[in-house]
């Protein structure tokens, strides 16, 4: 029997290796077991009071989840896909959060064998954004109508020293705008230390982001043979000292396409099971990125590339493990992806991104520094109304953040099934915003609609009447962020 503790803080322990493979091999014997498939999903399956409020809805262990990925009988797989959009509607209701990356620098030390960055890359152009310059990029996302950003950067000590890092987010908040300021800068940035995640989360960070990329130790090792990343055990552990600094919230991800999808999606649920253990918290969201065409990478020439149908089953599956965790797709995947998904768990999406670092301030799409193709390529007015004519409410909100409802507290909102008369209004505020301040006319329309609708949806009567009292503000002042 495996060793399996979830509540070491060794990356060894809690992304066991022969409990992974303990896993897949019992996830094959199982995948024809009506009965045991069942139960799992009986188990998954929200309860609710008779108000409508969640009783109990407690996710799956990595085991459980993992009979439900290798599961291939399309009646269980449909009720998969079912379960996940109930889930994502229980705990989120119909929003979708919106954000945009930004670069800071490409520069990178690593060896990656998979990203443009990588050190021996000659041909792409090296860029590191000044202060200046990030201001402009700010502008540029904030005339569109941005709220919530997610830094990028190469790592490398002497040109994106942790010290860069800090001034660029000071920067970034310290941009006021007369439409509302930026109010949530993500990061994903290489792991690091506690004393550094402290200093980062002292500057106001939203969420720490750090993809996996492989839990494979192994293959993690080959795929970033050089540098800093090459130390499998301190980037496992990085979730570990970012929370000991302080950081309540951490986002996951695994980088599909590099590894088995069975082997990643086991130990990406291993690490969330690990983070609840020892930090009483678990991931606040997870991305699911799938490796990209990029300069010098080519996704074919690695074996373990994903189908559409693959990945839909994985973020379904994901979801319905760990119904609390925010889920988000970028625009690495195409608007067809991207809708499909959105009934499946999803409830965090990337507009009009650009991945070149300086992209937002240049007319034309620039291609030189990129980190990779974007795939969904519209506008953010574009992907708003897209969002709307599905039905989906795009949310600007940033209100738990701003209310110190990060880690736990998030998670407690979450849990006691507040959505409608919190986050459902806040979000519908933050939309009329949007439309007011940068929609086009028929974006405008449709949304007015939508938001007259939902706004029908918020249970108690004294928030529904703040709420439309503050939209009517928005419509006629230039109050904003309430
Ligand atoms: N330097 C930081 C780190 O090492 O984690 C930040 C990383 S990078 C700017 C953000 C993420 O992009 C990486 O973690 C990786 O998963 C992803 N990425 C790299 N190359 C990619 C590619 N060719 N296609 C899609 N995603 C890629």
């Amino acid at each position: 029997m495996a060793i399996y503790n979830p509540e070491s803080l060794s990356a060894e322990e809690f992304i066991n290796h022969d409990e992974i493979l303990e896993t897949l091999q019992y996830a094959k014997a199982n995948k024809n077991n009506i009965e045991l498939i069942d139960s799992i999903l009986e188990k998954a399956r929200p309860k609710h009071y008779a108000d409508g409020r969640i009783m109990h809805c407690p996710g799956l262990t990595h085991r459980e989840a993992s009979v439900l990925l290798a599961c291939d009988i399309p009646e269980k797989i449909e009720e998969i896909y079912k379960l996940a959009n109930e889930i994502k509607l229980s705990f989120y209701g119909n929003r979708i959060v919106m954000f945009a990356p930004l670069y800071l620098s490409n520069y990178c030390v690593n060896g990656c064998v998979y990203c443009p960055y990588h050190l021996k890359n000659k041909s792409i152009a090296r860029k590191k954004l000044t202060q200046r310059e990030i201001r402009d990029e700010v502008i540029a996302l904030q005339d569109m109508g941005h709220k919530r950003l997610a830094i990028e950067a190469g790592e490398d000590p002497v040109h994106n020293p942790i010290e860069y890092i800090l001034e660029s987010i000071k920067t970034i908040y310290s941009v006021h705008h007369k439409n509302g300021d930026i109010r949530r800068v993500n990061v994903n940035i290489a792991a690091t230390t506690v004393e550094n995640y402290r200093k980062l989360k002292e500057a106001g960070i939203g969420t720490y982001i750090l993809f996996q990329e492989t839990y494979n130790k192994a293959s993690y090792l080959e795929l970033h043979p050089t540098g800093p990343k090459h130390d499998y055990d301190y980037h496992t552990e990085a979730m570990d000292r970012a929370m000991e600094g302080g950081i309540d919230d951490v986002g996951l991800g695994v980088l599909f396409g590099l590894e088995g999808y069975q082997y990643e999606f086991a130990g990406l649920l291993m690490h969330a099971e690990h983070l609840e253990a020892v930090h009483g918290v678990g991931p606040h969201t997870i991305s699911v990125p799938r490796i990209k065409r990029a300069d010098d990478i080519d996704p074919d020439s690695f074996e373990n590339s994903l189908s559409d149908e693959l990945f839909a089953k994985i973020t379904a599956c994901i979801r319905i493990a760990v119904p609390y965790t925010g889920m988000i797709i970028s625009t690495r995947e195409s608007e067809a992806v991207r809708e499909k998904l959105l009934t499946l768990g999803i409830s965090q999406i990337s507009g009009a991104s650009r991945t070149s670092v300086g992209g937002y301030t240049e007319d034309e799409r620039p291609h030189d520094s990129e980190q990779f193709d974007v795939s969904d390529q519209r506008t953010l007015d574009e992907v708003v109304r897209w969002l709307m004519e599905l039905e989906h409410i795009p949310s600007f909100c940033t209100a738990c953040y701003r209310e110190g409802r990060t880690g736990d507290r998030f998670m407690s909102l979450c849990k006691s099934g507040q959505i409608l008369n919190c986050c459902h209004p806040n979000a519908l505020m933050t939309l009329a915003e949007y439309l007011v301040d940068y929609a086009t006319p028929e974006t405008k329309r449709l949304g007015f609609d939508l938001i007259e609708r939902e706004l029908e949806k918020i249970p108690k009567e004294k928030i529904r009447r703040i709420a439309a009292e503050n939209i009517e503000r928005i419509k006629s002042s230039d109050k904003r962020d309430f």
